[in-house]
């Protein structure tokens, strides 16, 4: 009996330091955001294990990191961000911890929009939710981690192809059930303006009481204002979104007469469900723009 218990006791041990050893060869990765943590993994398989900053369903714009972040940042071999202003606190972050991991702007390269904000012109950060920059997101971050990671380089061009071609089946169908909605189906509310290069992209006016960030609340007098413009421009629906209070979208809806399209993730995936992946959210996002904006 001792014996055994002792024989058991060993495997236990040798099992505990294989999972430890197996962990401890994975390249330590850290995302900014849920979207970027999940683009990342699908990119870097079994050789990365990726933490994400901002979990799912939590919004960026207001994020305050912790201790943990900083701790993560120190330890990351590969630090991954969107850029275009999104994410100032990690840069902040990246400065105080002075961590030596390279960071990577999965947004270079992007054509990006600017947008007048409280006075001030701001890039439009949320360049994602267009495939075709998705697809240079997906190349910056291939070719950081092979930079990082050269001895596996085949396996990361690899998944990146077999990413880039489930993009490409998805910009397909978005140009079929996005490209060909009604002209009088194409002017719809959200609320925050985190639409723009999904809406350049396929003719769909998007307009939010909250401008590109969720910073700030809007007034009173600003809702007023877009309540009076959804009437005037017989507005199809509004939408609201998994990382913002439903209830003032709510109201919007009671007192313009517009119908509730339904939910669109906007800056951050779902816990579970088909939007917790990006391709996942983008297919979520484009049948539920097509089943409200179709009929
Ligand atoms: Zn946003």
């Amino acid at each position: 009996m001792r014996a055994l218990l002792v024989l058991f006791s060993s495997m236990l041990a040798l099992s505990l330091n294989l999972s430890t050893v197996q962990a401890a060869d994975k390249l330590p990765v850290v995302a900014s955001f849920s979207i970027l943590r999940d683009i990342t993994q699908q990119i870097g398989g079994d050789h990365i294990a990726v933490i994400g900053m901002v979990g799912p369903d939590a919004d960026a714009h207001t994020y305050e990191p912790t201790p943990d972040d900083a701790k993560a940042l120190l330890n990351a071999k590969l630090i991954v961000k969107n850029g275009l202003g999104f994410e100032p606190w990690l840069d902040r972050l990246v400065t105080s911890t002075e961590t030596k991991a390279p960071v990577v702007t999965a947004s270079k390269g992007v054509i990006s929009h600017t947008m007048v904000d409280d006075g001030e012109t701001i890039p439009d950060p949320h360049a994602w939710h267009n495939l075709a920059n998705a697809k240079l997101y997906v190349n910056n971050i291939t070719q950081a981690l092979i930079k990082v990671d050269p001895a596996n380089k085949a396996d990361y061009t690899r998944n990146s192809q077999a990413y880039l071609k489930e993009i490409y089946r998805l910009l397909a169908e978005a140009k079929v059930k996005l490209g060909n909605l009604p002209a009088g189906n194409r002017r719809i509310v959200t609320s925050h303006d985190a639409f723009g290069y999904l809406g350049q992209a396929y003719g769909i006016q998007f307009m939010a009481p909250q401008g590109l960030s969720t910073e700030r609340e809007p007034s009173a007098a600003e809702v007023a204002t877009l309540i009076t413009q959804i009437r005037k421009d017989k507005v199809k629906a509004v939408f609201m979104e998994n990382i913002k209070d439903a209830r003032l979208l709510q109201q919007i809806a009671d007192e313009s007469g517009a119908q509730i399209g339904g939910t669109l993730y906007s800056d951050a995936l779902a816990a579970e469900g088909p939007a917790s992946t990006f391709t996942g959210l983008f297919e979520y996002n484009m049948n539920t723009l097509h089943a409200a904006l179709s009929k």
